[in-house]
């Protein structure tokens, strides 16, 4: 007797559509299987990522990613909703991820640079191997940013998001909007070199360290705590003031 496959249907929501093959976007998607598995290995084997995912419904009622897919589910998955107001059911994670601290896949270091000018929390190095990324985002609750769909699968990240865009400063706008940072930015707080916060110093302590136009003219530095660069108004921060404005009031444009 040939054994009889059980069946469920999946249907992913908004964004979680750019994972999908072109034929399954934007409609219900049918799996068959023999042994039944978790919501979040065959939402993954579908290719979402489960890090990608704020909201599973089971059969209308909401589930968390361990439990088994039965034969006759009808599994519907969204991503994370800043604005739709689902808060009377349980999301998968306890609550949504705001908190923006990063760290970021090899080869984003031009990304990690934009995310500290902006002030925010952004660890990189080039030299980081995924079992270490997975480790650092685990343990210090940041959030994995890459370009590799396959990091976000393991079950250690919590927190991560997969990147739209291949152009850096694209990827740092893209990151603004998905976290909902434009409130939260802190411009020229940031070492953006080695990622440590900058503090003032008095212009006598960093005299032979500042090309000397640059003295006569300004008044304010500040110093990284970490590498000791010099850091001034001028240059980069009026060529970024217009971008950076346009990130924290995205509706005035
Ligand atoms: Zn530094």
């Amino acid at each position: 007797m040939v054994p009889v496959p059980a069946r469920a249907c999946f249907r992913f929501y908004a964004e979680l559509n750019d994972h999908l093959p072109l034929e399954q976007q934007f409609r219900t998607v049918e799996r068959q299987f023999f042994v039944p598995a978790s919501v979040k290995d065959m939402v993954e084997s579908l290719g979402v990522p489960h890090t990608e995912i704020d909201l599973v419904l089971v059969n209308g009622e909401s589930s968390d990613f361990s439990r088994l897919v039965q034969d006759g589910d009808r599994v519907a998955v969204y991503p994370m909703f800043e604005s739709l107001d689902i808060g009377a059911v349980l999301r998968v994670r306890p609550r949504p991820l705001r908190e923006p601290r990063f760290v970021l896949d090899v080869h984003l270091g031009k990304l990690a640079a934009y995310l500290r000018l902006l002030g925010f929390d952004a660890l990189y190095s080039n030299q980081a191997g995924d079992p270490e990324l997975v480790e650092i985002s685990s343990k210090q609750s940041r959030i994995l940013l890459t370009r590799d769909r396959g990091l976000l699968k393991h079950s250690a990240v919590t927190r991560g998001y997969w990147l739209r865009e291949t152009d850096s400063r694209r990827q740092a706008a893209e990151t603004v909007r998905r976290f909902d940072l434009g409130r939260a930015l802190r411009p020229f707080t940031r070492c953006m070199v080695c990622n440590h916060e900058l503090r003032a110093v008095p212009a006598a302590e960093v005299q032979d360290r500042v090309p000397p136009g640059i003295r006569a003219s300004r008044r304010e530095f500040r110093e990284c705590a970490g590498c000791r660069r010099v850091y001034w108004n001028g240059s980069h921060t009026s060529r970024m003031q217009r971008w950076i404005e346009q990130l924290a009031n995205p509706k005035a444009q």
